[in-house]
């Protein structure tokens, strides 16, 4: 798949003398949904703004569907729509006037028709006579998205989409992002939902204190670095498990001794279950129920995290 966006050897460093972003490459394929994760602090806005001409680049190189952000930025601009983490806009405009407006922002001809199908796409069209102030809080998100969507952008940035809002809002704008890929929309969003990077992304990228440490299909890396855990719940509850036992399987005692909890990789073929389950047998160690469970992208996040710590 070809990149839309290409990033190399992105440098950053604030007035302040502060690295946000080191040597940053990133290639982003065209029609995807990517989602950057990372702490605090990482620099994921720093790299959004950069790409979308906001903030000055240090060092590097970065093209956007072929465009040069320095040397071509109002050609590289045009292709992009970018909902900041804050609501920027007139609040005393009606949100049929602020989407007319921003369209015409970036020169491109009156288009009632396709504003329409914005705003209906974001069950905003019955407001758009409305002033913005007059809206809910998820209502003024959902402006904030037409108006990055109303010069027909290629690519849409998405700054923490769904920070403080509701859960039915959180789906509604998830649906909202798929339909945008159906038609080709490229999507990078930013957030601290691990669960909307789980449910939407087809690739993650994870930034730590201004470097990418990690960039891989979300399938593969939940297959990669994922854990099971099988959870034995006992008859008998246990003060401590035999030493042979601890010996040969990764074992921890749960719920006050009354569960057995053993942890396997995903990707050997050999789970080691069936051995376990008959060495507690020779042991006259009696269960009574089992049940599995995977690690979600949370707990892999945050040992990517720790462990380039
Ligand atoms: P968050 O998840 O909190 O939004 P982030 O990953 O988006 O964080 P950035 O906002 O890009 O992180 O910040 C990266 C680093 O650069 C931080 O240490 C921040 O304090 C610093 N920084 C950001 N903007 C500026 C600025 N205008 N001047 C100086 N330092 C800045």
């Amino acid at each position: 798949m070809p990149s839309v966006i290409s990033v190399e050897n992105l440098n950053k460093t604030y007035a302040s003398g502060h690295p946000a972003l080191k040597n940053i490459n990133l290639q982003i394929r065209k029609g995807e949904i990517f989602a950057l994760l990372g702490p605090n602090g990482a620099g994921k806005t720093t790299l959004i703004s950069i790409i979308c001409g906001i903030v000055n680049p240090g060092g590097g190189k970065v093209l956007v569907a072929g465009h040069d952000i320095k040397a071509d930025y109002r050609a590289a601009r045009a292709q992009i729509g970018l909902v900041p983490q804050e609501l920027v806009t007139d609040v005393f405009e009606t949100v049929w006037a602020t989407v007319t407006f921003s369209r015409g922002l970036f020169g491109k001809k009156h288009n009632p028709t396709y504003l329409e199908q914005v705003l209906r796409d974001l069950s905003l069209w019955d407001k758009r006579n409305a002033k913005t102030f007059e809206l809910s809080g998820g209502m003024k998100r959902r402006v904030m998205i037409a108006k990055a969507l109303s010069h027909e952008p290629e690519i849409l940035f998405l700054d923490e989409p769904t920070a403080g809002v509701d859960v039915e809002l959180r789906r509604d704008m998830w649906a909202m992002v798929r339909r945008l890929r159906e038609r080709g929309v490229t999507i990078i969003l930013t957030t601290h939902y691990i669960e909307e990077a789980e449910e939407m992304a087809d690739r993650i990228g994870v930034i730590r204190k201004g470097e990418i440490i990690l960039v891989e299909d979300k399938d593969a890396l939940m297959h990669k670095l994922g854990k099971k855990q099988l959870t034995v719940q006992l008859k008998q509850p246990l003060a401590s498990i035999p030493a042979e036992l601890a010996a040969a399987y990764p074992l921890e005692l749960a719920d006050e001794g009354r569960a057995l909890v053993f942890t396997f990789d995903v990707q050997r073929e050999h789970t080691g279950i069936a051995e376990l389950l008959r060495d507690l047998d020779r042991h006259g160690i009696d269960f009574k129920d089992l049940q599995s469970s995977e690690s979600s992208l949370e707990e892999i996040f945050v040992n990517l995290v720790r462990a380039s710590a």
